[in-house]
């Protein structure tokens, strides 16, 4: 039998990371993927192919806005859907051979098949074709992440009531995408198709779309998205979903009561995501599992048998992937005795429509659920030259500080570049800056960085120089 310090279960983000830092710390480390391909959701059905696919369709969007660049297309252009999907498989595929590389060079033993529990030291990997191997390890990490979840009475047929994992390889553009949920992968996948012809309907319980993230920018990005024809349901509660031949019917409630009735040729189901632990055997080990499948962690990411531990998607927070890749980077470093600190408080979020929402921190909505006394600035990147310069004059940068000491304490964005630009919104935040200390940088002309310095001299004094 093969005995190992770390084995690993499952080759996601937190999972591949883990493995790669336990590695560099000397261990003698194992990972086992179910699947033939390694990177688990993110790269496989996730992160990279859904915005292999919104790069893909941003292009075609653009072209829209060449005659305005004084650029002239004669002929017709079309969408070549299948070579487009055939692209993204393109980079999946050369992504996650990427992962391969990483661990062959690491000295990383990749097992392939399903991994499960037969006691707290021991994991049976059972092949595609029944045979099985047990390998010991002295430590285990459980990162079997998430799978799309739906709701009771929706029957996920795959073919027109879809999961994302679907709405990345159809073989159409849908005449009318129904969508259920209006939280990041929805409204991601539902652009995609908006800009590649398709009717598209976002239905949403809440009352405002990515209703995890600050009021501001939920407002903001509904306005941008119904310029470009998304519609939008909110306050709706689907009750329905009946699927005949190529249509798909779905009827929803909305706040008074009332009835409405979509009809569309693709629903895709987009009301998050489930932990996921089916075939793990986590009884077996004793590693104690809630009913929602979600593996039970204390600050350590140690679940309650002391050499087992779990991150990524499967214990609780954001289903993000860099959560999970700084979690698989902590427990390596927990197990090799070192004392990591993960702050979640600066764990950005973003969605990769365009324009680009990003956030890091504390919204207003929170602060004010606290009672914190904050103060607020924000800045249109309207009013910036390199916006203007490129046409891309959507969105704002919101600074949120301590009315009393200027730290600091969320910053949200909405607009072109905004998924990079948060990083220095992270950096800001980790560093303990005021507002103050923001304004203060030099930031080069003309960027769209310059949003940030001056929602920063906004927030500091009312003092912002371009508006
Ligand atoms: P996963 O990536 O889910 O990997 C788990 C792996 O474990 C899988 O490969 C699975 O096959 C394997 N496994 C499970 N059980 C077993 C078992 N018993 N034995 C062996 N192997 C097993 N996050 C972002 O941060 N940015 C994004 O832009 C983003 N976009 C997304 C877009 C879509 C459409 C979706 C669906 C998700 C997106 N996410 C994004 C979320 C991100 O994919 C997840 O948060 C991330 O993949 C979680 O990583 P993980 O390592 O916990 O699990």
């Amino acid at each position: 039998m093969s005995s190992f310090d770390v084995v690993i279960i499952g080759s996601g983000p937190g999972g591949y990371v883990s493995a790669i830092r336990c590695a560099q710390l000397g261990f003698k480390t194992a990972i086992i993927e179910k699947y033939s391909t390694l990177g688990g959701t993110c790269l496989n059905v996730g992160c990279i192919p859904s915005k292999a696919l919104l790069a893909s369709s941003h292009h075609y969007e653009e072209l829209q806005h060449f005659a305005d660049h004084g650029i002239e297309v004669s002929g017709e252009v079309k969408v070549n859907l299948e070579k487009m999907i055939a692209r993204k498989q393109a980079v999946v595929d050369q992504t996650s051979g990427g992962v391969k590389f990483l661990m062959d060079k690491n000295k990383i033993t990749v097992f392939e098949g399903l991994g499960s529990f037969e006691d707290a030291t021991h994991v049976k990997v059972t092949k595609a074709d029944g045979s099985s191997d047990v390998i010991e390890g002295k430590n285990i990490i459980i990162a079997t992440g998430s799978k799309p979840s739906t709701l009771p009475f929706i029957k996920l047929d795959k073919e027109r009531v879809i999961t994302s994992t679907e709405a990345l390889k159809l073989p159409e553009v849908p005449k009318h995408l129904i969508i259920i949920g209006g939280g990041v992968i929805g409204i991601e996948l539902g652009q995609v198709y908006l800009r590649l012809g398709a009717q598209v309907s976002v239905i949403e319980f809440l009352d405002r779309i990515i209703p995890g993230m600050d009021g501001g920018l939920s407002k903001e990005l509904t306005k941008v998205l119904k310029k470009q024809g998304m519609k939008f349901y909110t306050s709706h509660k689907v009750k329905e979903v009946t699927r005949k031949g190529k249509n798909v019917t779905v009827l929803a409630d909305d706040a008074k009561g009332n009835t409405v009735t979509f009809e569309g040729d693709y629903c895709l189901v987009a009301v998050g995501r489930r932990p996921y632990t089916d075939g793990l055997a986590a009884d077996k080990a004793g590693v104690k599992v809630t009913e929602r499948g979600m593996i039970e962690v204390n600050d350590h990411l140690q679940t309650n048998i002391p050499n087992i531990y779990a991150i990524g998607d499967v214990v609780r927070g954001a289903m993000l992937a860099h959560k999970a890749e700084e979690e698989g980077t902590l427990v390596a470093e927990i197990i090799a005795g070192q004392k990591p600190h993960i702050d979640y408080n600066l764990i950005p979020g973003v969605v990769y429509t365009w324009p680009e929402v990003a956030a890091v921190g504390k919204t207003e909505e929170q602060l004010k659920a606290d009672g914190v006394n904050y103060k607020a600035g924000s800045f249109p990147f309207k009013a910036l030259g390199r916006a203007r310069a490129g046409g891309d004059i959507d969105g704002f940068v919101k600074i949120l500080a301590d009315a009393k000491t200027d730290e600091v304490l969320g910053i949200h964005m909405i607009g072109a570049r905004c998924a990079d630009l948060i990083a220095e919104a992270v950096t800001a935040m980790e560093f303990r800056a005021s507002a103050e200390d923001i304004s203060r940088m030099s930031h080069a002309h003309p960027t769209f960085a310059e949003a940030i310095k001056e929602a920063a001299l906004a927030a500091t004094d009312n003092r912002a120089l371009h508006v």
